[in-house]
């Protein structure tokens, strides 16, 4: 093999020579196709396996009875090398019908004709741009032709798939079947919560009010939460967050089942054995009252900077169209909300005389959102404390994470947009490489208990 490549680069680069300068991409493009080629046909014969001999000619089937070896077929398999053929015994279960290739199950080829490898690659370029771009990329980078539809639909059922195994953790979080995750010391763990808007295709978003009165809905609400510890703080004081130690979950669904998706991520984290917990997020009343049904014994902190808006624009009201009104307005107040005397701040909005009733009744408003929330906004206590007090953490993962799923000309479909959603935190979280190995360990596990399989399955 060796040789007939030295022969090949030979002739390319002699060609390349007479003819002017050696064009070096086209001569590596073209090796790396040759070498394709050589390895495809390598995996095709890997890939022929014999027929089983006479004690295996039978399976256990799903239904009970047996499935009986009828003969070998072979199916097309893009590789990372390129096309490949797989030649396999099939069986076939005469009570029920159904059809069986136990090597594929083994070689995690069920059901498809990408190989693990590939699959992996589109889940990988699936996750951070567009499909399209996706097998541009395919196509440069590993030198495959693939659909733009295939990069879609693997990206999907492999996030399905990581979404799958997620709630079967969850499940058993909530029925606190979980151990305490041992690991290193936490001093400070942080679980923060936002929600922004995934746009949907209509079929999403009908029946739903939209953010204008009377306006259908074109967005539904993706929720998103992270998980991630803080052992110091700078010279001057100022909080650190552990280097990678970020993880994130989110999902479009009821704030009851993000509540409970986040409690599972924070539980696996080690929320039971941290020393310190803080939730921390924006206004949104959901949050809160998640924070209290799951992390009832954590901090809570509504985001400085967010709180500080709400001061922005209650002053535009007040002053419209006199920018240094407002900010002399704010600056006054804005330092007793940096200082935590949310009482005084309460007191000095509800004296406020306002000209307009509708102007009075914002003020009113946010008096009743800053006294609801003062215990969240004791700022000086938290500082020192060293903790966060503004939840950036959560909107730059707003961005990364779910910025994907927002680029102009995107309509989802729920369960479209969820895949995604769980493939790209699984990525971000630096778990794909966890859940890769899991899932090679269950194919080797399917097919050395098919029946132990079948009954799990079947109590999911
Ligand atoms: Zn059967």
């Amino acid at each position: 093999m060796a040789r007939e490549v030295e022969h090949l680069l030979g002739l390319m680069l002699r060609a390349g020579t007479t003819a002017g300068p050696v064009d070096l991409e086209a001569v590596e493009m073209a090796v790396r196709c040759s070498m394709h080629q050589a390895g495809a046909a390598i995996l095709s014969q890997l890939l022929q396996f014999d027929p089983p001999g006479s004690e295996q000619r039978q399976l256990p089937c799903r239904c009970g009875h047996s499935a009986h070896y009828v003969e070998l077929r072979s199916k097309p398999v893009l590789t990372a090398v390129g096309k490949a053929e797989c030649v396999r015994p099939y069986y076939l279960c005469e009570h029920c019908h159904c059809g069986q290739f136990p090597v594929d199950v083994e070689i995690d080829l069920e059901n498809t004709e990408l190989s693990p490898g590939v699959r992996r690659m589109l889940a990988v370029v699936g996750q951070e741009g567009p499909f399209q771009q996706g097998r541009q990329q395919m196509e440069l980078l590993a030198g495959l032709s693939v659909t733009t539809k295939a990069v879609e639909r693997t990206a999907e059922a492999i996030g399905e798939d990581i979404e799958v195994r997620q709630q079967r953790e969850l499940q058993r979080a909530m029925q606190l079947e979980l151990p305490i995750p041992m690991g290193p010391r936490i001093p400070i763990l942080y679980v923060e919560m936002d929600g922004t808007g995934i746009p949907v295709v209509r079929k999403e978003s009908e029946g739903r009010a939209g953010k204008q009165d009377g306006q259908p809905a074109h967005t539904r609400e993706a929720k998103l939460g992270c998980v991630f510890t803080q052992t110091t703080v700078d010279e001057e004081g100022y909080p650190v967050r552990d280097e990678a130690s970020t993880s994130y979950v989110g999902a479009i669904e009821s704030c009851e089942e993000f509540g409970r998706r986040l409690y599972a991520e924070a539980w696996q984290r080690g929320w039971a054995r941290a020393e310190k917990k803080v939730v921390l997020g924006d206004g949104a009343q959901w949050i809160w009252n998640q924070a209290d049904l799951h992390f009832s014994d954590a901090t809570q902190i509504v985001d400085l900077y967010h709180a500080r808006e709400h001061l922005w624009s209650l002053a535009a009201k007040l002053y419209a169209n006199d920018s240094p009104a407002q900010k002399r307005w704010v600056m006054v107040r804005k330092d007793k909300l940096d200082n935590g005397e949310i009482e005084a701040l309460v007191a000095s909005l509800r004296s406020v005389v306002a000209s307009h009733p509708e102007i009075a009744e914002d003020i009113r408003t946010e008096a009743t959102y800053f006294q609801d929330n003062k215990q969240r906004m004791r700022y000086p206590k938290f500082r020192q404390q060293g903790l966060f007090v503004g939840s950036g953490v959560i909107e730059a993962g707003c961005k990364t994470v779910l910025g994907r799923l927002k680029r102009s000309g995107m309509f989802w479909t729920v369960r479209g947009a969820n895949a995604i959603i769980a493939l790209r935190c699984c990525q971000l979280s630096g778990k794909f490489e966890d859940y890769w190995e899991a899932r090679r360990a269950l194919s080797h596990f399917k097919v050395a208990h098919p029946g132990q399989w079948w009954a799990m399955v079947g109590q999911w």
